[in-house]
């Protein structure tokens, strides 16, 4: 018999470095197999031979061998390698992601998961896109292209066609939308042009359902998978492109665990396989932005709307004329204004559709007493609670839920009153306005399935619904016909943030909205605001986006904010305040202490309280980090993954490029 060979292996548990095991069974790099770990057995991938056994613990042997499964490939082992040293996140944890949550054996036929059976669509491309194309396929190798057009400019039918040529020479493509995005019509669409070759996975299918899925693509049944997310971790065999569309926004950052960029993480995957990638966007992200300023990526334009005649035309009301308005009638209630109550009617009565934005769920956001100040708050956050319905409170971080009282429970006297807006609020008031319309409200509370945003589609398209009212729910992606007005009722809410994206996502958020309206006809965009001046409407208002990203650039040199500079988060957290409190300024001085001792050009800022300080019973402190140099930058975290031992009753996380600042 010959000597076992000793292999490293990244195993899942929660620790940096890989271990190593022997075995005389006959392996290759990229395998997927169990190994011990101390009383259990745990997955694992085999990463490379080991010279020397490991003195300091018992050698052990890998189990088995996952035989079904087949081995990663070289670009695919060091993507993930690089994933879990930039993340600083357990490689074992990051190696789990790219497999199927259940065994393929046992399954049924994959059932097909489109609803409607389509019938082939031709389409020709315009000059733009064409243009776009072929710009794009003649590269070799690895490169990264900007797709920025305004919404309904052809994006989509740009992705299709480069899919399509990859097809022809036998190499299968993913395209990551954002989960919310990612709708029956989207998909059908891909399906039109796409027929058979198509597999999706996102969230709300099942485990069998995604296993099925998952396999349909490594067993090249089908070539192209539409998902969201973590769908980038799919090993597609002979991938050959990754599209990013909405490359903007921020659900591609992933806000637990494995706190990875999803857009970012594919740019380097791209690398590593040596493909295109494509990042697609109305309004793109300052990275980007100043990616395509310093040359990196590749500009493609497409200026013009596909189909439909213009942009919508966009309006801004200033609310605080509009309290002082003499001729405002008295019947409204205080969020609408009068010009966008007669637009409303006006629309109603031609009969198209209508559709108002508000970023907040609810009846009210807060509820308090008006004798004595007292707010309802969430015991396990220190959140206040949302007015839903009559009389039920909740917390829209921990779903903790609580019935109103009459009156005060604090001073006892005081009655009780709601202060703010939600899109209850709104639909309430719509419905009395417009007795007789159908006014549909859709947010997290009304559409809590794809079943209800399939039957919500289904109803908007019927033209069954004359008033729609909603969340960000509403702001991506869909496209109906008789929509040709939308009205933002209170655009302050994203610009009042406190973080240094907020302008940016207000931006964002501004003009996909606008995007809604007017797709197929003439359309109108009116927004409600207290500060008219605020850059993320002034801009919107002419639709100059080169004009807003330029601006906002020299905004974030001056701050030496991302792009400019790099940013880390620690986040630190644990049970008991004191303690929580004092152990998170000793890792920061431990850290100063580092930093300086080093001489590393790096800004500690904190520790800080979280601006949500307490949620869902624990008490939340960051550290924030700031460096103009990546590598340095790293090695602090380097340190941080290291003192996390000494630690051991406070949480430490590494929020590598972090988006959620709250
Ligand atoms: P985007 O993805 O940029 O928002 P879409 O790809 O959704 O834009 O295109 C908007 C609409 O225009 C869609 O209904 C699409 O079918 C249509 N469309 C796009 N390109 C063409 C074209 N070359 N000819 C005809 N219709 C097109
Ligand atoms: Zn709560």
């Amino acid at each position: 018999m010959s000597e076992p060979t000793l292999w490293k292996v990244a195993v899942k548990a929660p620790f940096p470095q890989l271990l190593t095991y022997s075995s005389d069974l006959p392996l290759v790099r990229g395998q997927k197999v169990l190994v011990p770990l101390g009383k259990r057995s745990a997955d694992g991938v085999v990463i490379d031979r080991e010279e020397t056994a490991p003195t300091e613990f018992k050698l052990k042997s890998i189990l088995s061998v996952e035989e079904e499964i087949p081995p990663l490939t070289p670009p695919q082992l060091q993507w993930a390698l690089w994933i879990s040293k930039y993340y600083h996140h357990s490689p074992g944890d990051v190696f789990s992601l790219f497999y199927p949550p259940l065994a393929k054996k046992g399954r049924s036929p994959a059932k097909d998961l489109f609803t409607k059976s389509v019938e082939e669509k031709k389409i020709t491309l315009n000059a733009e896109q064409q243009q776009a194309v072929e710009a794009i396929d003649a590269t070799k190798g690895f490169s990264t292209h900007l797709l920025w057009g305004v919404t309904g400019s052809g994006k989509t039918e740009v992705y299709i066609e480069l899919i399509k040529r990859k097809l022809a020479e036998q190499q299968g493509s993913i395209v990551l939308v954002p989960e919310i995005a990612l709708t029956p019509q989207l998909i059908s669409r891909f399906r039109e042009q796409l027929g058979d070759e198509m597999a999706v996975l996102h969230s709300d299918l099942t485990e069998r359902e995604k296993t099925n899925q998952w396999w349909s693509v490594v067993d090249q049944k089908k070539r192209v998978l539409i998902g969201a997310r973590s769908a980038l971790f799919c090993p597609v065999p002979n991938l050959g492109l990754i599209i990013i569309d909405e490359e903007h926004e921020a659900s591609y950052k992933q806000d637990e665990s494995l706190r990875y960029h999803a857009r970012d993480t594919a740019i380097v995957r791209a690398q590593y396989e040596k493909i295109p990638i494509v990042l697609g966007s109305a309004t793109p992200s300052l990275e980007t932005w100043k990616n395509v300023g310093d040359k990196k990526f590749h500009l493609h334009r497409l200026q013009q709307r596909a189909m439909t005649l213009h942009m919508p035309e966009i309006k801004i009301i200033d609310m605080t004329d509009s309290k002082h308005d003499l001729a405002r009638e008295s019947f409204l209630p205080s969020w609408l204004s009068t010009e966008l109550y007669r637009e409303l009617q006006i629309n109603y009565q031609n009969g198209f559709q209508s559709a108002l934005f508000l970023n907040r769920r609810g009846i009210a956001q807060t509820v308090f007493c008006q004798d004595c100040g007292f707010i309802y708050k969430c015991p396990n956050c220190d959140i206040s609670l949302t007015l839903h319905g009559q009389s039920h409170l909740v917390c829209h971080y921990c779903d903790y839920s609580q019935e109103l009282a009459k009156t005060c429970p604090e001073c006892k006297v005081g009655a009780v009153k709601p202060l703010g807006l939600g899109t209850e609020l709104v639909q309430e008031d719509l419905q009395k306005l417009f007795p007789l319309a159908k006014v549909l409200r859709v947010d997290r509370d009304e559409i809590d399935s794809r079943a209800r945003l399939e039957e919500f589609i289904e109803q908007m398209e019927q033209g069954e619904v004359q008033f729609l009212v909603g969340t960000q729910m509403i702001a991506k992606g869909l496209d109906f016909e008789k929509l040709t007005l939308v009205g933002i009722v209170l655009a302050d809410i994203s610009f009042h943030i406190p973080d240094f994206r907020a302008t940016e996502r207000s931006y964002q958020l501004m003009t996909q909205v606008s995007g809604r309206s007017g797709r197929h006809h003439p359309g109108k965009v009116l927004i409600q605001t207290y500060k008219p001046d605020h850059p993320s409407l002034t801009y919107a208002l002419t639709a100059d986006t080169a004009g807003f990203l330029n601006q906002e650039l020299i905004d974030r040199t001056e701050l030496q904010y991302p792009p400019f500079a790099r940013l880390a988060c620690i986040k630190l957290s644990g049970n008991i305040q004191s303690k929580t409190d004092s152990l998170s300024h000793d890792l920061a001085q431990n850290l100063r202490g580092y930093i300086t001792h080093k001489n590393l050009s790096v800004r500690l800022l904190g520790p800080a309280p979280a601006p949500l300080f307490k949620l869902r019973n624990r008490f939340r402190y960051q550290i924030l980090l700031k460096s103009d140099s990546l590598p340095v930058l790293h090695e602090v975290l380097q340190y941080v993954s290291h003192l996390q031992s000494a630690y051991r009753e406070l949480k430490v996380q590494i929020d590598m490029d972090p988006y959620n600042l709250m």
